[in-house]
């Protein structure tokens, strides 16, 4: 007789990805734990999360000495859910011993740097749901007795090469971002994303001494990526190639602002496709490609010094693109297109920089068979209902969530750290009341034969 194998434990939630978002989750559940232990009537809730990174990390090439959050420090991983929690950044301040100090700063923009280590910190006190270095590569469905798919194991690569099998009645899903490049460019040595810039650069020899970069793109990134590499390399050329006739200053004027409220996010989701568009096309420029104005006033003011000094080395190809990318032993040659008079340059540069943004995931890419159960919109998007539970036919009884990808349902701020405290509340509320549901009806037995409890 052989043993049969016992099916993995099953978690109330898997979480893939442990960044913001899902660290964020992971503190909400901490403390819907603390409220059940204190409530009989509140069942508690199990998680468990998977990370690829081997610790925590965000956006570690981009934390560029003086470059500074774009939201306030109030829109922490829990301040605008629970105001209470001691994992706000205030809490963070206080205990690191910083906390007079940055009062004294009057800042509501606290250095990307020190919100990293504010998210580490966090990460940290709830690590003891997470799996790093266990990277998410498939699902399959879990089936009840009526064979509805119940719940979902989640297939974990990890270090070491072996499979892992995380089981959940529900999955909430926070891969991040993806960089994104231009059709046909390929990355290497000398061709990067800025995604990796610190990483690159710090894989530069000692004495590397490079004469020239290009940067692509006019986003924040772009901008940032300029400014690090003229400053950090005095007697570097830098250029800066984009289709603007200029950088764009962000918006971030109270009333725009208003687009990363929670209400928005109701606003957004009752919306026509056609005020869904407007809305976008109208306040895309509180986000994408722009860039914050202090940063456009510093590098005209590199511009301009450069022009009295009679040295151009921060060189604008504005109303420009590149066309094509040839690398050789020594350097990258671009070709640079005048938008404007049609005429072609061709720029020589020891590494050339895409900072030409981020595309965010397709749940659907590792749901397998899954997927097919998946409903799409119009235009082939996946449909999300208003508690980021995507929608699926009735087979599907358990809950798999998204955070980050729902902007065509959600808004803008649904791949950002503006409403991440509330979101996170919004998908436990969510997963909670289908525990609470569940456990009342008679699916309940049946569900834990599948899932021995
Ligand atoms: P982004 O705002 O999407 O900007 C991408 C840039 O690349 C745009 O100028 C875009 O030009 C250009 N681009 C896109 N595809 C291209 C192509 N195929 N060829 C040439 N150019 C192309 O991306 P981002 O600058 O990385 O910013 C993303 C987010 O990160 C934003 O929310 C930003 O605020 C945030 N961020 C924050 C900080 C910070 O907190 N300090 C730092 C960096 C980024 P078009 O406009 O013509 O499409």
């Amino acid at each position: 007789m052989t043993d049969t194998p016992q099916p993995p434990p099953t978690h109330d939630l898997v979480g893939i990805g442990f960044g913001p978002s899902n660290v964020a989750l992971a503190i909400g559940l901490r403390e819907q734990r603390e409220r059940a232990a204190a409530d009989p009537a509140t069942p508690p809730l199990s998680g468990t999360f998977l990370e690829r990174q081997t610790e925590f990390g965000w956006h570690r090439g981009m934390l560029l000495d003086d470059a500074t959050m774009q939201v306030s420090f109030l829109k922490d991983l829990v301040t605008t859910r629970n105001p209470a929690s001691d994992f706000g950044f205030l809490s963070y301040l206080h205990a690191v011993g910083r906390l007079h100090d940055f009062i004294n700063h009057k800042t509501l923009f606290p250095l990307r740097a020190e919100f990293h280590d504010y998210l580490a910190w966090c990460a940290d006190r709830v690590g003891d749901q997470v799996h790093y270095g266990a990277e998410a590569v498939g699902v399959e469905p879990v089936r009840d007795e009526a064979g509805r798919i119940a719940g979902l194991d989640v297939l974990a690569r990890t270090s070491d090469g072996a499979l892992q099998r995380r089981r959940g009645r529900n999955v909430v899903f926070a891969p991040g971002l993806t960089p994104r490049l231009p059709e046909g460019a390929r990355l290497s040595e000398r061709v990067w994303h800025n995604e990796y810039l610190l990483q690159r650069l710090e894989r530069l020899d000692e004495s590397a001494d490079p004469g020239s970069f290009v940067v692509v793109g006019a986003g924040q990134s772009a901008a940032e990526c300029v400014e690090h590499l003229y400053r950090r390399f005095p007697r570097a050329r830098v250029h800066a190639v984009f289709s603007r006739y200029g950088y764009s200053p962000s918006d971030d004027s109270p009333f725009a602002n208003r687009i990363f409220d929670p209400e928005a996010v109701d606003d957004f989701y009752c919306a026509s496709a056609e005020t869904k568009a407007d809305i976008m096309g109208y306040h895309r420029n509180t986000n994408y490609s722009v860039v914050d104005p202090d940063l456009i006033d510093t590098l005209y003011q590199a511009a301009y010094q450069d022009k009295v000094k009679g040295a151009e080395r921060l060189r604008i190809h504005n109303t420009s693109r590149v066309t094509d990318v040839h690398e050789g032993p020594g350097g990258v040659t671009a070709t640079v297109e005048d938008l404007a008079s049609g005429k072609h340059t061709a720029v020589e540069a020891d590494y050339l920089v895409y900072a030409t943004g981020y595309t965010a995931a397709d749940p659907r890419d590792l749901l397998g068979e899954v997927a097919e159960h998946v409903v799409s919109d119009a235009q082939g998007r996946p449909a999300v209902e208003r508690d980021y539970r995507l929608a699926t036919s009735d087979e599907v009884t358990c809950g798999i969530y998204l955070q980050g990808g729902t902007e065509h349902t959600h808004g803008i701020s649904s791949s950002l750290l503006s409403n991440v405290a509330v979101r996170v509340g919004e998908i436990l509320d969510a997963i909670s009341a289908r525990t609470a549901t569940s456990a009342a009806t008679a699916a309940r037995p049946a569900e834990a034969a599948v899932f021995g409890r």
